[in-house]
């Protein structure tokens, strides 16, 4: 069966400043600022970080500034 992976929604990011390890943008490798939530079917949630701009692209928004 293919797991097909449905965005759901973004989120900000709250980095924890407890934590040593910074979060890092999973397509472009900077700071990450949003998660993004994924439907993957039977009811579980992934997420990935992204930057600003990448998760206006994975989420199908396209930038208005250009
Ligand atoms: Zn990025």
């Amino acid at each position: 069966m293919k797991t097909e992976k449905v965005f759901t929604s973004l989120r900000v990011l709250i980095n924890d400043h407890h934590e040593d390890k910074a979060k890092f943008c999973v397509e472009c490798g900077k700071l990450a600022t949003q998660e993004a939530l994924f439907s993957v079917g039977s009811g579980v949630t992934l997420i990935e970080k992204y930057c600003g701009l990448c998760a206006i692209i994975v989420g199908g928004f396209k930038p208005t500034l250009i």
